[in-house]
């Protein structure tokens, strides 16, 4: 461009070979004419120029657009061009960010920790000398602090036209979401979807690991099975969110206890298998974490505005003692959380133990001696007197059973309805009670004590048993009692079992003329809009929730909430297990019908009752 400009001003050198005025004139005018010459051809140059600063912006920005990392280095790999994704979000050597112009002439050196420049440069020298492109997915380092950005980067050698390579271009693309992505598919293929516990591909592994190291260093583990019970009965009624919302706090709270050595995995269902390593010699150090893990599951939980406890039955298996491989071990644990679960549910077996083998024979030995129980005439019925609080009279008793028992002396049901219900042999207990309960109504009655009802507790497995409407039909017509001195308590788990049902059976049950109470109300899980369509008469409010009542708001809550509820269904509200004048406060002012508790009297012999109703009248 500069020797344009000289050669247009080479006619000003002839202005002084002239002379005269006119010449000087025309002179003057050439030197004007060729000065705008002069002039639009430096505009022209000007603009040319301009164009091209403008061109240069222009790709400058154009490549700065561009979201993927370009840049070209030349053969000492140096920066001779680079966009901003290159530089955006990093930090280099010395902790802070850098402009892409700033980039340029620099080399990884200058910018990276030595180690990490010269495994780029390795790469790069090798790219040139081999002449093939390379694509390689790395990790970038945005924060200075950790890796947290996938860059898909691509190196193409650079050519001259003699086809000998000259430098390097690079082209990067952030593919960190598709890396999310292929790392989520990773961690669902080892990982329960809703808890995000490992599943038990990945607890099959980790104990085959942890199997491996205890050989080596003669540790013992622990292999702790556990299953929520009559998790299925939430499920069924609650639906499947409530079953799902239990399961992920169920998880939320094992892992709570845990250490982050454990390992804590859903096998499906509401079956968790914990792996606890180092466990020491002896059942204390992993009955201290199961305790931790027990307590934890059996607060009440709170799911989709229905507050309820679950329990859970665990089954132990330790290695070297129960096993030698994953599998084994699993198997043992399960086998021994089946054992937990026939012996009752709520408890912890641990694999062919002595503990257990002496437990378990007690309760074969406790299960034979029910068998003989019945035929040998020793269960008693006690019972307990409910008042009414408006006319502070007893209005009914509670049948409660007791076992004499030849060795053991007077057992409390607590000890063997669980083990009753297990072997079916409630149904026939069960009989007996109603059969001698109304006898024994009967026989008060033909004595002139003043008539009241009885009310006798149903089992799940008598009220799923058809015979159940038979039975209590019998014991009416046997004893003469009249239906309406008979109260039949049943719990929401054995309605909401199989509601259908259910609902037949109290609905026979209230054609006989039968009253129905539901007891421990509140601890089960009614749904209250079917609560509406049973043929009952009276709620009775569990006794853990009027135990609370001095001390606990929520208590407090829901015995108000089922006084009231009681009230618009125009249902009886009775509260048991009250011992204390506050509590029997509360009640009273917040309009409880009815109250049964210490408080009153303690489930008494049937003599006693007479004894008692005396005293009432006078
Ligand atoms: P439940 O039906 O909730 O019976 C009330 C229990 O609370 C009785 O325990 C009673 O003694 C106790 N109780 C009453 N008032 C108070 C109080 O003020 N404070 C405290 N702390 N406790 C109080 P029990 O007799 O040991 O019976 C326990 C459970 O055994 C009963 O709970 C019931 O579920 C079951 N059961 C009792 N008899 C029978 C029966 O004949 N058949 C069936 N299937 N179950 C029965
Ligand atoms: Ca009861
Ligand atoms: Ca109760």
């Amino acid at each position: 461009m500069s020797s344009k400009v000289r050669a247009a001003s080479a006619p000003m050198k002839s202005i002084g070979a002239e002379s005269g005025y006119t010449s000087l004139r025309d002179d003057f005018e050439k030197l004007l004419t060729a000065s705008d010459r002069v002039q639009g051809e430096l505009g022209d140059r000007l603009a040319a120029l301009s164009e091209i600063i403008e061109e240069r912006n222009l790709l400058h920005a154009l490549i700065d657009q561009v979201p993927d990392q370009l840049f070209i280095k030349d053969k000492s790999l140096r920066f001779l061009v680079a966009n901003n994704a290159v530089v955006s979000d990093k930090t280099f050597l010395d902790g802070q960010p850098m402009s892409a112009a700033a980039l340029i002439g620099k080399s990884d050196f200058d910018l990276f920790p030595a180690e990490i420049a010269q495994r780029f440069a390795d790469a790069e020298l090798e790219i040139m000398q081999s002449g093939d492109p390379v694509t390689t997915d790395m990790r970038e380092n945005i924060d200075g602090k950790g890796w947290s950005k996938w860059v898909s980067m691509t190196k193409v050698p650079i050519r001259n036209d003699k086809h000998e390579v000259i430098g390097l271009l690079g082209v990067g693309r952030d593919v960190t979401s598709r890396k999310q992505a292929e790392e989520r598919v990773q961690f669902l293929a080892h990982h329960d979807f809703l808890t995000g516990l490992p599943n038990r591909a990945l607890f099959a592994d980790r104990l085959g690991q942890a199997i491996l190291a205890s050989r080596r260093d003669g540790g013992r583990l622990a292999v702790v099975f556990c299953d929520l019970d009559r998790f299925k009965m939430v499920n069924d009624s609650l639906g499947h969110l409530a079953g799902d919302t239990l399961l992920t706090i169920a998880a939320g709270r094992m892992v709570g206890c845990l250490r982050s050595t454990d390992t804590v995995a859903r096998l499906g269902g509401d079956e968790f298998v914990i792996l606890l390593n180092d466990v020491g010699e002896g059942p204390d150090g992993v009955m201290r974490t199961i305790e931790k893990v027990r307590s934890s599951l059996s607060e009440r939980v709170d799911v989709l505005g229905q507050e309820f406890t679950v329990t859970t039955s665990i089954g132990v298996a330790t290695f070297p003692d129960n096993g030698h491989t994953a599998e084994e071990l699993l198997t043992a644990a399960d086998a021994a959380m089946y054992r937990a679960k026939e012996l009752g549910r709520d408890n912890v077996q641990f694999h062919s133990s002595v503990v257990t083998t002496s437990a378990a024979s007690k309760r074969l030995q406790l299960a034979e001696g029910l068998r003989r129980a019945l035929a040998n005439d020793e269960f008693v019925l006690h019972y307990q007197p409910q008042i009414d609080l408006k006319s502070g009279k007893i209005f009914a008793v509670e049948a409660l059973i007791r076992w004499q028992h030849p060795e053991l002396g007077l057992l409390s049901p607590d000890a063997f309805i669980g083990l009753a219900e297990e072997t079916g042999l409630i149904v026939p207990i069960g009989r007996w009670v109603i059969k001698q309960a109304c006898a024994q109504n009967a026989v008060w009655q033909a004595e002139g004590m003043r008539p009241i009802a009885v009310s006798v507790n149903v089992s799940a497995r008598q009220f799923g048993n058809n015979g159940l409407v038979d039975d209590v039909r019998r014991a009416l017509e046997q004893s003469g009692l009249a239906a309406s001195y008979l109260d039949l308590e049943l719990t929401e788990s054995m309605i909401m079992q199989d509601l259908g049902q259910a609902i037949k059976t109290m609905k026979d049950l209230e054609a006989l003329g039968v009253r129905l109470s539901i007891d421990d109300f509140g601890t089960g899980y009614s749904s209250l809009s079917a609560l509406k369509s049973f043929p009952i008469a009276r709620l009775k409010i569990d006794r853990s929730f009027v135990a609370g009542l001095s001390s606990d708001e929520g208590d407090r809550a829901i015995a108000t909430a089922v006084i009231s509820l009681g009230q618009k269904l125009n249902l009886r509200v009775i509260a048991e297990g009250v011992e204390s004048d506050e509590q029997l406060k509360f009640l009273t002012d917040n309009g409880c019908d009815e109250v049964q508790g210490f408080k009153f009297s303690k489930p008494i012999a049937p003599a006693d009752v007479v004894a008692l109703m005396k005293r009432q009248v006078s």
